[in-house]
């Protein structure tokens, strides 16, 4: 049976790295029908908006797409595309595998954690109200009002809804993610101490949906600046991480951080109804076209969509595929290599080809040598 799947370039470095992805999931064996489809700067030269409707109808019919990173666009009334995919499609889940590889420089080993962020509310929500706007002097107003509060007039003002039904399903994603992965610890990340009543609720619905769990994946809670200091002291101590908007895009960067950088981070943007796989890094616009940027969190982020599928042997060969070809590291990109000037550098094309050989050959030790490309 072939996987239907859409497939969406991206802008800037988005093409090569999701191509190198593409052509790295073609080689498992699995069978793919892609459905190419256009969002950011191509679809506005096609469409006339950064998101045509024709784009979300497909991966609204497949259910699964592979995305490049997408260049916010200014003046779109955008405020950003990928937020607004995430809304269209309801995709409330962003999980993100944090994993240590052995030939990425990274300041720690044997990391091997997962992040999953709640995609749809708090301070991202995008509820904010100007500095001296007509309609921020009346919130102010009724600040005082309601609360005694007196803010300062000339503020601005972000709101931070945070309800249990979206707590709820957050939760529950980062528990039946540890149940299909065999995890055995979910944390949840607050600031419970300070926000009692939005921060609080969520610890609130965490404790509740955990009970479910029981005796099947352990659950506790820490404080988000007491979980930074933790990350970088002894990162092995965490499994799945659940957390607000706002601390998992944090966490989020800083837990790539450990293993290495953006360059091999993945991940997934999941709802019901529909799963988005895209690396965890922009668009790096200054990068585009040179063959160069590392396609390694792409690929990795193929990797999941194989487990997504149900297709574990392959998703499991092409891991060991990448890891590989990380281990040995001589067909990588610059990132990857000592100094950021190694003449020894590949292209992100011929990176994916190496992990490709890898895949052909994995017992054997990758016996693939390219020139640089630089
Ligand atoms: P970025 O991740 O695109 O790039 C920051 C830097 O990280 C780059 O200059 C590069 O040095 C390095 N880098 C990123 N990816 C790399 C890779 N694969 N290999 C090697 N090095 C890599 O972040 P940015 O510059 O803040 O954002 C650029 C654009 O991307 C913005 O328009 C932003 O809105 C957008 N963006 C999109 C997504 C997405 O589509 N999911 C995510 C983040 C940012």
């Amino acid at each position: 049976m072939s996987h239907r799947v859409v497939f969406i370039p991206g802008d800037g470095i988005g093409p090569e790295v999701a191509e190198a992805a593409r052509r790295c999931l073609e080689a498992t064996g699995v069978a793919f029908e892609w459905t190419v489809c256009v969002a950011g700067e191509a679809a506005i030269a096609k469409h006339g908006t950064p998101l045509p409707e024709e784009t979300l109808q497909a991966v609204r019919e497949a259910r699964v797409a592979i995305k490049g990173p997408i260049t916010t666009p200014i003046g779109t009334g955008f405020r950003s595309v990928n937020v607004a995919l995430r809304k269209q499609l309801d995709l409330y889940a962003c999980i993100r595998p944090c994993r240590s590889y052995e030939g990425v420089r990274a300041p720690f080993h044997h990391v091997d954690l997962v992040l999953v962020r709640e995609n749809t509310e708090d301070l991202y929500a995008g509820i904010e109200f100007r500095a001296g706007a007509p309609e921020t002097h009346e919130l102010i107003r009724h600040i005082k009002q309601f609360t005694q509060e007196a803010l300062r007039e000339e503020s601005a003002i972000s709101l931070k809804p945070i309800s249990a039904a979206a707590t709820e399903r957050i939760v529950k994603a980062a528990f039946e993610y540890a149940l299909a992965h065999g995890r055995k610890k979910v944390t949840a990340v607050h600031k419970a101490n300070i926000m009692k009543y939005t921060d609080g609720l969520f610890l609130e619905v965490a404790r509740r949906v955990a009970k479910a769990y029981e005796g099947r994946v352990a659950f506790e809670d820490r404080l988000v600046d007491a979980t930074c200091m933790q990350l970088i002291l002894r990162p092995q101590e965490f499994d799945v991480l659940v957390l607000p908007n706002l601390y998992g895009d944090i966490l989020s960067d800083l837990c790539a951080g450990l293993v290495g950088g953006l360059g091999v981070a993945p991940g997934v943007n999941l709802g019901d109804r529909a799963a988005v796989f895209e690396a965890v890094h922009g668009s790096a616009p200054k990068y585009r076209g040179m063959n160069k940027v590392n396609p390694t969190a792409m690929i990795l982020s193929g990797v999941m969509l194989l487990e997504h599928l149900g297709e574990q042997e392959a998703a499991s060969r092409l891991e060991a595929a990448v890891r590989q070809v990380l281990r040995e590291g001589r067909c990588v990109t610059y990132d990857l290599k000592p100094t950021r000037d190694d003449p020894t550098a590949v292209g992100t094309g011929e990176m994916a080809d190496a992990v490709i050989a890898a895949l052909n050959a994995p017992r054997s030790g990758s016996k693939f040598e390219v020139r640089s490309s630089k």
